[in-house]
């Protein structure tokens, strides 16, 4: 099912119908008890829509970023290229994968694009700023980030003429200090020194769908795929220092991939060789980054930590300094939880 939030499918089929919300609601509530136990909310909620004729979904025609919602298949869309990363190689097996990806972005929002393998050849043209629309794309929910992916079947055209693209909305994001964060603070972004390294831990996951394996009798193994192909993950600690306070950032995966700038296997190599990380861990100390992600708390050492979504290497603090002090000046920035703006891209296929 496409994950078209509860409230924007009442709110359609309101527009759509005239029904009042309450209207909605109570045959909603109907539906769920006439299929007792058997329906969540949700899925009540996307019959209601379908008995009252109304689609959810327009067939045909690009949407706009913040109506692409997981798990819709065969999306257009256009935006604007806000920020691009670097194309990676990798080995599986036999053959040789490539991955790459961008942020796109329109008046509604921003999402992440990734192109695989024969669709990466178009990266090198893309630039940012660009207007890129995108065809036959699937929604994939990663890390509860939409990210629209690219397959055989997609099409990408760069600066399509006669597609224009409004102001693109900014990542609503909000700058604090370490001392003033609070458990479940989101869209927040941190910018401060690493000032300490922790060893880079590695677990196995499913090979094929990146999941943690359960364990069984038999060993561990993934409930979906049973033990068929089997890959590592990874997580790495730092602490991050912003001058006044101190707190512990995790980078998984995607992030540690970025943080390093380093592929997917040259992170595995250090899983056989630690003494090859020693020379790394001192290149990070005293580096200054920025990141943004999320404030949880780790019940196990009854600690907040910071969860990256997206990192920034390379920053030039002095930059920083006057683009704070610059924006301390200006209206406090929106807080808007739903702005997909952390995406890290998924695991080869
Ligand atoms: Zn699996």
């Amino acid at each position: 099912m496409i994950n078209i939030p509860y409230d924007v499918v009442i709110k359609k089929i309101t527009e759509k119908t005239g029904t009042s919300q309450a209207e909605i609601e109570i045959k909603i509530k109907q539906k769920m008890e006439q299929l007792a136990g058997l329906i969540s909310k949700d899925g009540a909620a996307h019959i209601v829509a379908n008995d009252l004729g109304v689609k959810l979904m327009e067939q045909g025609g690009p949407v706009k970023i913040n109506e692409v919602y997981a798990n819709m298949k065969n999306v257009e869309t256009q935006g604007k290229v806000t920020k691009k990363f670097n194309l990676y190689e990798f080995q599986r097996g036999e053959t040789t994968g490539k991955v790459a990806s961008f942020f796109i972005g329109d008046e509604s929002g921003q999402i992440r694009i990734t192109l695989w393998h024969d669709q990466t050849k178009e990266f090198d043209n893309i630039k940012e700023g660009d207007i890129i629309k995108v065809k036959g794309t699937n929604a994939r929910l990663n890390n509860n980030f939409v990210e629209l992916h690219l397959d055989t079947n997609s099409q990408l055209m760069i600066n399509p003429s006669g597609v224009e693209v409004g102001e693109v909305k900014q990542f609503s994001r909000q700058r604090k200090s370490i001392a003033d964060l609070k458990e479940d603070d989101k869209n927040i972004e941190l910018l401060g020194t690493i000032v300490q390294v922790f060893d880079i831990r590695f677990f196995e996951v499913c090979g094929t769908c990146n999941k943690k394996l359960q364990p069984g009798p038999d060993g561990p193994h993934c409930l979906e795929h049973g033990k068929e192909k089997l890959d590592h993950n990874y997580v790495l600690n730092v602490f991050l220092d912003d001058g006044n306070s101190t707190i512990r950032v995790v980078f998984f995966r995607n992030q540690l991939q970025n943080l390093l700038k380093k592929t997917h296997e040259e992170v595995l190599a250090y899983r056989v060789n630690a003494e090859g990380f020693e020379s790394v861990k001192n290149e990070l100390l005293g580096e200054v980054i920025k990141v943004i992600g999320r404030a949880t708390k780790n019940k196990m050492f009854d600690r907040l930590e910071f969860m990256s979504n997206l990192v920034f290497v390379d920053i030039d603090p002095e930059e920083e300094i006057k683009k704070m002090a610059a924006e301390s000046k200006q209206e406090p920035q929106t807080q808007n939880p739903v702005t997909p703006e952390t995406k890290p891209t998924d695991q080869p296929l």
